[in-house]
């Protein structure tokens, strides 16, 4: 897929508030600045579309980014920031449990991970919880222009180990300095539209 057209629609909390054009939804669930951002604006050629935050945590809110009329990204704001109350967080919980199981136009999760570390607990929690609710799950494993390309292997290993990766799953190796992977994560969106 070539994209030359992409538009921020909008920043929802409630489903009331969520597009209701109809289109397939692929939502991006990682911690915070694991690369959700970058991953959105490399798929779509952008420099900075998804905005790119320095301040983890900062993005409360599902962002709805329409691809060429035909798609939506969602961000989902990240988990696994200590400095918000309990209650933000569990209003956030029950945020993102709302979109994600209810949501008709859901297609596919992609969970994005630091290729180069192990899955944190909160991204075995996420995965579990996908696969708890039979949400399907693309695990993106990012920043891979970090490690040599011959440790890339290992590294996949270590995270489908920790992640105790369903065969079924996909696992696609990325990264948005050098666009690695994104060809093969198009195709893979492609078989869910
Ligand atoms: P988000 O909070 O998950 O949306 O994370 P961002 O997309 O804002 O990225 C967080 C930081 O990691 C930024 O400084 C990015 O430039 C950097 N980053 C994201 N993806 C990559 C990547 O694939 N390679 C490298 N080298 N840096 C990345």
């Amino acid at each position: 897929m070539k994209v030359n057209n992409a538009e921020m629609v909008i920043s929802a909390v409630k489903p009331e508030q969520y597009p209701d054009d109809g289109l397939p939804e692929f939502a991006l669930a990682g911690r915070s600045n694991v690369g959700k951002s970058s991953f959105i604006n490399k798929m779509i050629n952008r420099k900075s579309l998804a905005r790119t935050s320095s301040k983890p945590g900062k993005t409360q809110t599902l962002n709805f980014y329409k691809i060429e009329e035909s798609l939506f990204f969602v961000d989902v704001p990240g988990y696994g920031f200590a400095k918000v109350s309990k209650k933000e967080r569990e209003a956030w919980g029950r945020m993102i449990e709302t979109y994600l199981t209810t949501r008709k136009e859901l297609r596919a999760v992609l969970l994005i991970v630091d290729l180069r570390h192990p899955p944190t607990e909160d991204d075995v929690m996420m995965y579990d919880f996908l696969k708890y609710y039979e949400i399907p799950c693309i695990v993106i494993a990012t920043k891979a222009d970090k490690i040599p390309k011959g440790k890339w292997a290992k590294h996949v290993k270590i995270t489908k180990e920790t992640l105790d990766l369903d065969p079924a799953d996909e696992i696609v190796t990325f990264s948005s300095e050098t666009g690695e992977g994104k060809d093969l994560s198009w195709k893979i969106l492609g078989k869910y539209l």
